[in-house]
């Protein structure tokens, strides 16, 4: 046995890992075997020193590949969890489901058979680096380590225009950390630092937009080890080299949540229910506390905790006692009182005018004083939680009307959400991805609104008793400023989209007649013709001998900045009434001839995402941000995607057009 080197405040249980899936690597279900030659940065191995007593011992760390772990990609071992779970929740759904409970019931020594030195499963990623700690011990008979940390170096910056699609692909942790923590473009979720509950102690925010982070995925050591700081020790070594590869690496993040291991298993299931929920909790919380002995603390209200480079930060004057914890599930005392919450199964399973009568049987034998309409389930959820998150109109409609219905609308359940927010929660993960199997799928780009019963739904639970269609149009859009034009075009995106057309009004104009540049014909279709996309080959052409032409298109970035900037969607009909009267008649040349607006406006949207700070390089927020602060804030800003497809469907084009499949260029 190795001396005991743990610092006092190393909790007891010390096997710990982020990982929900974690049977992993057989030949031939991880990531392509490329043979590649290791990273020289993290190969090789380190030694660290520690002291016991007044004794000064060494102990050899040595750095593996996953491989050799047993660690890696896995694509079978989640079909259990995932399935039909595109509804799936996007946010710390372990405190409610035990599902969520790591599948592993591998031994820390079974992990570590078959193993080879000379794979990097990852050279694939050049954005990820991948690292390995192995812990053995001196003494150790054999050459088994006694403990081993997997961690992932990233960095966003190359990805952030496709940051879901490809924090999905190495590992299924890479994935649920990109889906549960970040927006789509790596940013931290804004309600983990707005919301009242789900902003947790609030003490993380735009500071984990930005830098590289390290990612850990497993940490273990083997039980005859834990409680002597080797857990500690590892994540100390991993961290240290993630710095030696990177030292703008500001902070490192984990899952925490324990292993479902075998001994743990057999312990279980000796266990009535309620003691196994309870033993369950207990491991559960030990794993946090191991993390926040390290110096970890939660993330808003996330199963995730980050680690601060910056002795300053927020993080690291919030003491562990002080850190964030999730409420605990709702325990019934009597089996009267899980009869009592009157959405059963049954209701669940009907549909809405069926689940109506139902409640209507239910509710009305009950006065109005019964605790039953007020009654939850054991995640806090009441009836009209329960009733709008299945999407049911009709039964949340009467439901509404009742008298106690306001304290119903404004109860939070255990992830702090009332009844909208729950709704809400649903329809943004709906929204941004699909789960297919062990897959999780960006959806973002593909969203076109949510089905009527859901914008009822919202319409209902928002009291929008009268809502206008343009009302109407932004809750189907998913608009949350309340001031999206055409309910899909938020007014951040409109900016951009109207500084594109008056820029490049002037620029196109100051070519024709020169006060810029004097260029000939063809000169000014070289110089211009990234702006053509979406134009028709033969207009292209006569743009280089016919000036008149030339002219209509670069008056028709003028028409469409005035639409945008009085609030109308950019539509031909739209813009073209700023047309009228113009002389000499260049515009209707110009559509004459083969033409259209939606030309115009749809090279807008290229340029507009050329300089978006999430998909192009970012000079509009560079130049204009002061300005972009002063409008409302819209979940559809920066969905230059989506709002282009609404667009064309508008226009009553087709999703891309020929040209752009061609090119690949369909976002
Ligand atoms: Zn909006």
């Amino acid at each position: 046995m190795p001396p005991i080197v743990g610092s006092s405040d190393e909790p007891r249980q010390v096997e710990v890992t982020p990982s929900r899936k974690r049977k992993q690597l057989d030949e031939g279900t991880g990531p392509d075997k490329k043979r590649a030659t290791k990273d020289s940065d993290i190969d090789g191995s380190a030694v660290i020193k520690t002291s016991e007593s007044n004794d000064e011992r060494e102990e050899k760390i040595t750095e593996k590949d996953p491989l050799e772990l047993g660690f890696g990609h896995d694509d079978e071992s989640d079909e259990d969890e995932d399935e039909d779970d595109d509804e799936d929740d996007d946010e710390d759904e372990d405190r409610y489901d035990k599902d969520e409970i790591d599948e592993n019931d591998e031994s820390l020594e079974e992990d570590f058979e078959d193993g080879s030195d000379d794979y990097d499963d990852f050279a694939e990623w050049p954005w990820l680096k991948s690292i390995t700690i192995r812990i053995k011990a001196d003494n150790s008979v054999d050459d088994s380590p006694i403990g081993f940390c997997h961690a992932k170096l990233i960095n966003r910056e190359p990805i952030r225009a496709t940051f879901y699609r490809d924090m999905e692909e190495p590992t299924h942790d890479l994935s649920e950390l990109a889906f549960h923590v970040f927006d789509r473009w790596g940013c931290l979720k804004s309600k983990f630092r707005d919301h009242p509950v789900k902003k947790g102690t609030g003490i993380w925010g735009a500071e984990l937009d930005e830098s590289k982070f390290l990612f850990i995925e497993g940490l273990k050591v083997n039980e005859d080890n834990q409680r002597k700081g080797y857990g500690r020790k590892l994540f100390e070594q991993a961290w240290e080299n993630a710095q030696s590869i990177a030292d703008d690496c500001n902070f490192a993040i984990v899952l925490a949540s324990h292993i479902n291991t075998r001994v743990v298993e057999e312990k279980a299931e000796s266990l009535s229910p309620r003691d196994r929920e309870l033993f369950y909790t207990g491991l559960q919380s030990a794993a946090e506390d191991f993390w926040r002995a390290v110096g970890f603390r939660r993330i808003g209200s996330t199963s995730y905790f980050a680690y601060a480079k910056d002795p300053s930060h927020a993080s690291r004057s919030i003491s562990a006692a002080d850190d964030y914890r999730h409420p605990l599930s709702v325990q019934s005392t009597s089996s009267e009182d899980d009869q009592m919450f009157p959405y059963d199964k049954a209701m669940s399973q009907s549909n809405d005018p069926e689940t109506l009568e139902l409640l209507k049987a239910r509710l009305l034998a009950h006065p109005a004083t019964d605790n039953i309409w007020l009654s939850v389930d054991k995640y806090g959820d009441n009836i009209v939680h329960a009733v709008a998150g299945d999407i049911k109109a009709e039964s949340l409609s009467w439901l509404l009307q009742l008298p106690f219905s306001s304290e119903l609308q404004s109860s939070r359940n255990l992830k702090g959400e009332t009844p909208l927010e729950r709704l809400e929660t649903w329809l943004e993960s709906r929204r941004t991805m699909r789960r297919l199997g062990g897959l999780t799928i960006p959806m973002s780009d593909e969203f076109g609104s949510f089905t009527q019963a859901e914008t009822i739904c919202l319409q209902l639970l928002k009291g929008l008793s009268n809502p206008t269609p343009t009302q109407l149009a932004r809750l189907a859009y998913g608009c949350t400023c309340g001031e999206c034009v055409g309910g899909f075009l938020s007014p951040r995106l409109l900016f951009a989209l109207e500084d594109q057309c008056e820029t490049h009004h002037y620029q196109l104009n100051g070519m024709l007649d020169g006060s810029m540049m004097r260029m000939s014909g063809p000169e000014w279709c070289d110089w211009n013709d990234h702006h053509f996309c979406h134009l028709d080959a033969s207009i292209k052409n006569n743009f280089k001998t016919n000036k008149s032409l030339r002219q209509g298109f670069t008056n028709i970035f003028g028409y469409v900045a005035e639409a945008i900037h009085a609030k109308e969607v950019p539509t031909a009909i739209n813009v073209l009434q700023y047309a009228d009267g113009e002389w000499p008649p260049c515009t209707k040349n110009y559509l004459q001839r083969g033409g259209t607006v939606a030309a115009v406006v749809l090279a807008s949207f290229d340029g507009a995402m050329s300089q978006d700070q999430h998909l192009g390089d970012g000079e509009h927020q560079a130049v204009y941000q002061d300005d972009i602060d002063k409008l409302p804030k819209c979940r559809n800003d920066g969905e230059f995607v989506f709002a282009s497809r609404q667009y064309r469907a508008l226009e009553g084009l087709p999703a891309f057009s020929n040209a752009e499949v061609e090119t690949g260029n369909t976002w």
